[in-house]
């Protein structure tokens, strides 16, 4: 009798949790096998809870827990200085980003490079970048609630080893998935709120500011917030004058 490829996996102990990719695009690379001490679905959280930066890139493209690597390019982890002081957190990545596997590197990013340089910051000085999903939803949907619990403890993972003194959330699904709640941009944005003791300020995705250009002057002022809420938790002071162009 010839043994399937099922049971050979199972004599190797490597089923059910890795499963070969069913996309058939060639571009997807196949995932390596997730490491063999993750028992199942309850253990993954507690599990990436312990990932360490230098493994944390890996086992985000390994992932296989939602789906969206079937049909994602390159998985798209963050990018930044692991020792900064923000951290900023968008949706999830564009045809750009999951074309280069870096955050924000379309359009809206050139828009936040802009913001970031406005204050005399960069991409990689003192800032991280994340996104709540690690992957491309297709034809950039906007992420399933299911996605977003999948992917979460990635970005508590990150926020855990990075310790930002700030968190800025770009747009409603960073704020939903950060405050735990459904509520507009423009009713959180202009005040600190706190994640599990972080301040935390909501204002605009820089997609959005690209279509609606007079709330640029609002994301403006939430950044001046923000960074008067930096300064006052590191015990500098500092105040900007000029909105990001
Ligand atoms: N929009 C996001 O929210 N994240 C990206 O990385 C790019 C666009």
């Amino acid at each position: 009798m010839t043994a399937t490829r099922e049971d050979m996996l199972g004599e190797l102990a490597l089923l059910p949790l890795w499963q070969r990719r069913a996309s058939p695009d060639a571009a997807v690379e196949a995932h390596a096998a997730p490491p063999p001490s993750v028992e199942g679905a309850e253990a993954r959280p507690a599990y990436i809870a312990r990932l360490e930066w230098r493994d944390f890139a890996a086992d985000v493209d390994a992932c296989t827990a939602c789906g969206l690597c079937w049909t994602r390019h390159k998985s798209v982890p963050g990018v930044g200085d692991r020792n900064a002081d923000w951290l900023f957190v968008g949706e999830a990545p564009g045809a750009e980003e999951d074309a280069r596997g870096e955050p924000f590197v379309g359009q809206a990013g050139r828009l936040l490079d802009n913001m970031l340089a406005a204050l005399g910051m960069a991409r990689d000085r003192n800032v991280y970048i994340a996104n709540v999903l690690k992957c491309r939803p297709p034809n950039n949907r906007a992420p399933e609630p299911a996605e977003a619990d999948a992917c979460r403890p990635y970005l508590e993972r990150q926020i855990a080893l990075l310790q930002p003194k700030l968190i800025v959330a770009l747009g409603k699904s960073a704020a939903a998935l950060l405050l735990g709640t459904d509520a507009t941009i423009a009713s959180l944005r202009g005040r600190v709120h706190r994640y599990r003791g972080v301040p935390l300020i909501v204002t605009y995705h820089p997609a959005y500011l690209l279509r609606s250009l007079p709330d640029k002057a609002k994301a403006w002022e939430d950044l001046l917030l923000a960074r008067r809420t930096v300064a006052e938790s590191v015990g500098t002071g500092a105040a900007g004058t000029s909105p990001a162009a």
